[in-house]
């Protein structure tokens, strides 16, 4: 078979630990074979962000805005640990953080769903997507501890110093007091991130906050969203036949239970961070679910769900067999690989990420996996194999399929 040609490149951000690894085998096995690759390659490797002050970074962020696309391997995040571990200069930021800070995105979250690892929730038949607003709310509040009676106020001065006042509570022991806000600019690109991912990936939209209690600022976000799809998006839902619905969050928590999937649920920050929890673990396994970063501008950054597997690298190093999971960062790949296709109108490129899917899916399938799903699946008979059978068991269903 003649290789694929790319015609322009996409972002590799290579990263640490097991999942470095899992990156070398993935491109030797299943893309370097058939792809003639093109990448803009940045290490994001822990050592080389050390020894670049953290620059590569920030230059992998700047390549991806040009480029539009990216592909990233889970990172470590340093802690005090990993400062002696590998001896920083400082200690740098989460490169998670870094990126989402440059691109200004939303993260969308979906579980990969396969025959024979069933989500908790027996009506779930297709994926169920996340999207979380990452910016403000409780994630960046200010807090008091109320020592004893007083009065608690809340307080806007603008620049012209008129003041708007309203009291928060009249206080006549002790108590708590919290502040949080959010800005327009923000949930205002949070709606478009959704609407836009939504008809990218031709699947309806929920979105749901508290509004009936909090009437101003739950509201807000109601009133944005629900402005910009009216004036912007709705025209575009009707042609691609999906639909945008809002609905208080105690209604979209009963109606997601009994639901089947296939749709994007968009949360609030906090609503956000605990329900992508309780979903993906619903799903069955962090190690099977892809997460993709979307600024306002159409920008795609494509990673794992899941971190380094920082366990499985240590027996690694010890010479020890290991059965990690690489079906999140293959994804990540087809993922970055499909975007690329369809914005150089590639066809080529788009088939094969649906190909390498595909072979990845029917793998599993067949009963051939990693440990991790041996522990959950309900097939009988199932051969588990080790991080690189189950690659080259890949290419094998690949093969087959081409
Ligand atoms: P983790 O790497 O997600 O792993 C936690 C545990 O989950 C593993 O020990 C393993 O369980 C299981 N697991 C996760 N992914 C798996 C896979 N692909 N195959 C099989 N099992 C898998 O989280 P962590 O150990 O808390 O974090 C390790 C490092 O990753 C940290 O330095 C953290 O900063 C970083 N991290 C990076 C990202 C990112 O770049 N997006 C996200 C999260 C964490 P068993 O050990 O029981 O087999
Ligand atoms: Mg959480």
């Amino acid at each position: 078979m003649e290789k694929i040609t790319m015609t322009t490149p996409l972002v590799e951000m290579d990263g640490d630990e097991m999942t470095r690894i899992l990156w070398k085998m993935i491109k030797d096995e299943l893309l370097l074979p058939y792809i003639d690759l093109k990448t803009e390659y940045f290490d994001l490797g822990l050592e080389h962000r050390n020894e670049t002050d953290d620059q590569v970074t920030m230059d992998s962020a700047e390549a991806t805005r040009k480029y539009g696309v990216a592909v990233k391997c889970a990172t470590i995040t340093p802690n005090a640990a990993r400062m002696t571990e590998y001896n920083l200069k400082e200690m740098w930021k989460s490169p998670n953080g870094t990126i989402r800070a440059a691109l200004d995105g939303t993260v969308f979250r979906a579980p990969i769903v396969v025959k024979g690892i069933e989500p908790c929730v027996r009506n779930w038949e297709k994926p169920i997507t996340l999207a979380r607003h990452a910016y403000g709310d409780v994630y960046k509040n200010t807090e008091i501890k109320v020592p004893g009676p007083g009065r608690a106020e809340l307080v806007f001065t603008a620049e012209d110093g008129t003041q708007i006042r309203e009291t928060i509570h009249n206080f006549t022991g002790s108590g708590i007091l919290q502040g949080i806000h959010n800005t327009d600019e923000s949930i205002a690109s949070f709606a478009r991130a959704c609407f836009n991912f939504a008809l990218d990936t031709k699947q309806d939209l929920w979105f749901a906050t508290k509004d009936t209690i909090s009437k101003k600022y739950d509201h807000n976000f109601k009133d944005i969203f629900q402005e910009i799809y009216d004036t912007e998006y709705k025209d575009r839902f009707d042609a691609a036949g999906i639909e945008y619905f809002y609905t208080l969050i105690d209604d979209a928590v009963a109606r997601v239970m009994k639901a089947k999937g296939g749709f994007i649920w968009a949360c609030k920050n906090y609503d956000g961070d605990v329900m992508s929890d309780m979903v993906s673990s619903a799903f069955g396994s962090l190690a099977m679910m892809t997460s993709v970063l979307v600024s306002p501008s159409g920008v795609y950054e494509y990673e794992a769900a899941h971190g380094t597997v920082q366990r499985h690298y240590y027996k690694h190093l010890k010479g020890e067999e290991t059965s990690t999971n690489s079906v999140a960062t293959i994804f990540a790949w087809t993922g970055a690989l499909r975007k690329r296709g369809e914005l150089d109108d590639n066809k080529a490129l788009m088939a094969f990420a649906d190909k390498l899917e595909q072979a990845t899916v029917r793998t599993i399938e067949a009963g051939k996996m990693t440990k991790d799903l041996a522990l959950i699946t309900s097939l009988q008979d199932v051969t588990v194999l080790n991080s690189e059978e189950f690659i080259k068991a890949i290419r094998e269903s690949f093969e087959q399929i081409m």
